[in-house]
């Protein structure tokens, strides 16, 4: 069989154990709450917080669908015109055209030009942000993040590229294999090492201070059976004012971490809510399933992009010979940001099916619904979120149950257990 049969099969395979992992891992069967339900749990909330919330969302809204339609048209125009190629080649030129010059400055000289021209509307966001005080970093703190981000990805982009190309070079005729390969385990080298080496770029960790809540969180977690080396306070509030906890790493890696705005806002009662809901997502293994699904998807990407790229149409729009050129990786993008696009929707909705069993996992862990419901209102209110958002951008990007869904879920399960 050739390369290209085997491609074929291979790809076959990649997506039925990625359409069964997610069939198997992904808790589809946990409907929302009843609309009703939801609707008294609307009407219970503050209307002034409502209203807030529903009027900064709108604020935040223009600025977001403009960014990822300008970031699709540029990407567009990069990819299926000769534009992008030229952009690679002029990279490389100071380097007599050396391919690895072209593979690393090219790529990475197109992944630019898409973040700049987006950049305007990230900079209307940060305003945005802080016309209503949720962010509490300045225009300095707001620029060092974002040289600091580009400089992460820019490192990372570079590993992956050099990568790539090198490997297209040593086996013309099988580098998809050793591709996805490479791909999947830069995904899974990545989940462990993106807590321990890029999260403290961005914040300081210490650990929770010793005190009767910690104390608390401990041993909640040793009744939940979830082995925690730590509970992690992260410096949050020194760029927002929003609270948030989350749970990352892999194994020796795998932390708890709470923003120190959470601590400052919210009853401990609350912050055990929070911390239970998290302590599911490690319980459940979410990470692992997440870190599995996204090499499974990155492998998978790799061996389409190989055989879309025999496609001659495309090329020929492109302006290259070969998808194995330094020169096509502009169409890649492309390729890229209109599959994420495509698939926003179900990712999105996996998200909320995961986080929907999170929150189920913190009501029986805590037995405390009123502090759930009450952790639910304040982060809403805090972070200005919409309660009840518009059910299309609900559909298309929500990663979690809307808060109405999330207070519905909290009374129901009061109902049943009698609370
Ligand atoms: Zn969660």
């Amino acid at each position: 069989m050739s390369p290209r049969g085997w491609a074929v099969l291979t790809l076959a395979g990649l997506v039925v154990a990625l359409a069964v992992t997610a069939a198997l891992l992904i808790p589809w069967s946990r409907p929302p709450a009843p609309r009703a339900d939801q609707l008294a749990a609307l009407r219970d909330l503050p209307a002034e917080q409502v209203a807030r919330g529903r009027e900064f969302r709108s604020a935040l809204r223009p600025g977001g669908w403009a960014a990822l339609a300008v970031g699709l048209l540029v990407a567009l125009a990069l990819g299926l015109t000769p534009l992008g190629s030229r952009l690679v080649e002029l990279a490389g030129r100071p380097f007599g055209d050396h391919w690895a010059a072209q593979a690393v400055l090219g790529g990475l000289a197109v992944v630019l030009v898409a973040d700049l021209v987006t950049l305007p509307f990230a900079a209307w966001r940060h305003a945005v942000l802080t016309r209503y005080g949720l962010s509490t970093n300045g225009w300095s703190g707001w620029a060092v993040d974002l040289l600091k981000s580009y400089a992460v990805s820019a490192v990372i982009g570079a590993v992956a590229l050099l990568g790539l190309y090198t490997v297209i070079r040593l086996a013309p005729r099988w580098w998809w294999a050793f591709g996805a390969a490479g791909a999947a385990g830069l995904v899974v080298l990545l989940s462990f090492v993106l807590p321990v080496l890029v999260e403290p770029v961005f914040n300081r960790f210490t650990p929770m201070e010793p005190g009767p809540l910690r104390t608390e969180l401990t041993a909640m977690a040793a009744r939940d059976g979830v082995p925690v080396r730590d509970v992690l306070v992260a410096d949050a509030s020194r760029r927002t004012r929003a609270v948030n906890a989350y749970v990352s790493g892999l194994g020796p890696t795998r932390r708890i971490v709470v923003y120190d705005t959470l601590l400052r806002e919210a009853s401990p009662a609350e912050v055990t809510a929070v911390v239970a809901h998290e302590l599911g997502h490690a319980k459940d293994r979410d990470v692992v399933v997440g870190t599995l699904t996204g090499a499974l998807g990155a492998a998978a990407a790799v061996v389409a992009l190989y055989l879309i790229g025999s496609w001659g149409s495309l090329l020929r729009l492109a302006g290259v010979d070969s998808v194995a050129q330094p020169r096509a990786f502009p169409l890649l993008v492309a390729l890229v940001t209109v599959t994420g696009l495509v698939s926003a929707p179900v990712q999105a909705l996996m998200s909320r099916r995961v986080e929907a069993r999170a929150d189920a996992h913190a009501l029986a862990l805590t037995g405390d619904p009123a502090a759930f419901e009450a952790m639910q209102r304040r982060l809403a209110g805090i972070n200005l979120a919409d309660p009840d958002p518009p059910r299309w951008e609900y559909l298309y990007s929500a990663t979690h149950p809307s808060t109405v869904e999330r207070i519905a879920a909290a009374r129901a399960y009061a109902r049943e257990a009698g609370r």
